[in-house]
């Protein structure tokens, strides 16, 4: 059994495949909290601060999420939504953490159903689920957009950085990639030395750093000192295209 938080057709916003048309799943719950994101949001009364995904975070959400128990509801779900799309599009998994449920018996048969129909899945992953690719192998043919966190999100290092998980997804897949979302102050003090010392763990893996901002209104306090940024030290800069078009809408 997982939970879903919601799904819809979009236009994939961020990384490497940025514009493809994308069907979005993202599911409940996520094992950090990213406290130093500082997204306030208020539940049953009380202020509260994490992502700007906290309503898929906080599992006093919980109640508006969906269980799935039965993966051929979904499974039929999706080969609804597909027909009216008319092909079949990219998919992305996102949350929360979604690989928190890698060894749900449910989620797994979703997740293979879709690679044998030859779709290519990315995860949007904070990088820190030990993943047996022996036992699952499915997830060898899906892609792990790694979106490791870096000190401003207020996790401690030893919860955000797990060498043993990464290093199995670098061994065990063939398009992943790192992902990092910085601001100008970060960009000025520890950026680089935090990128580059993850990048000597993950030596074959692109690097893609993008803007901190979650409405139009923020994120252009940051673009260009990333984007100065990523052409000094050879990244690739990626934006946020469903923030730049949609602004902070939800489910786009
Ligand atoms: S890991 Fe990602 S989804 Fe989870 S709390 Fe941090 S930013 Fe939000």
């Amino acid at each position: 059994m997982f939970y879903l938080t919601e799904q819809f057709f979009s236009i994939q916003g961020e990384g490497k495949y940025a514009g493809t048309p994308s069907y979005f799943l993202r599911t409940g719950g996520c094992n950090l909290s990213c406290p130093g994101f500082g997204a306030a949001y208020e539940v049953d009364g009380e202020v509260r601060y994490g992502c700007d995904t906290y309503f898929a975070v906080d599992s006093r959400f919980s109640k508006t999420w969906i269980k799935v128990e039965h993966p051929d509801v979904l499974i039929a779900e999706l080969e609804d939504a597909f027909k009216k799309i008319g092909y079949l599009p990219d998919m992305v998994i996102t949350g929360g953490e979604p690989l928190m449920y890698h060894n749900d018996d449910a989620f797994y048969a979703v997740v293979s159903w879709l690679v044998e129909q030859g779709i290519r899945i990315t995860f949007e992953t904070n990088g820190t689920i030990e993943i047996d690719f022996d036992t699952y192998p499915a997830y060898g043919a899906c892609v792990f957009a790694l979106s490791l966190k870096l000190a401003n999100s207020g996790e401690p290092r030893e919860k955000r950085i797990k060498p043993q998980a990464l290093k199995n997804i670098q061994a065990n897949t063939k398009e992943s990639f790192l992902k990092f979302t910085i601001d100008k102050a970060l960009v000025e003090t520890t950026a680089f030395e935090e990128i580059d010392e993850i990048r000597k763990l993950l030596p074959e893996l692109d690097i893609y750093c993008m803007p901190v901002g979650e409405s139009r209104d923020t994120i252009w306090h940051n673009d260009k000192a990333v984007f100065h940024f990523c052409m000094q030290h050879n990244f690739h800069y990626s934006d946020r295209l469903h923030i730049r078009v949609f602004d902070t809408t939800q489910g786009v």
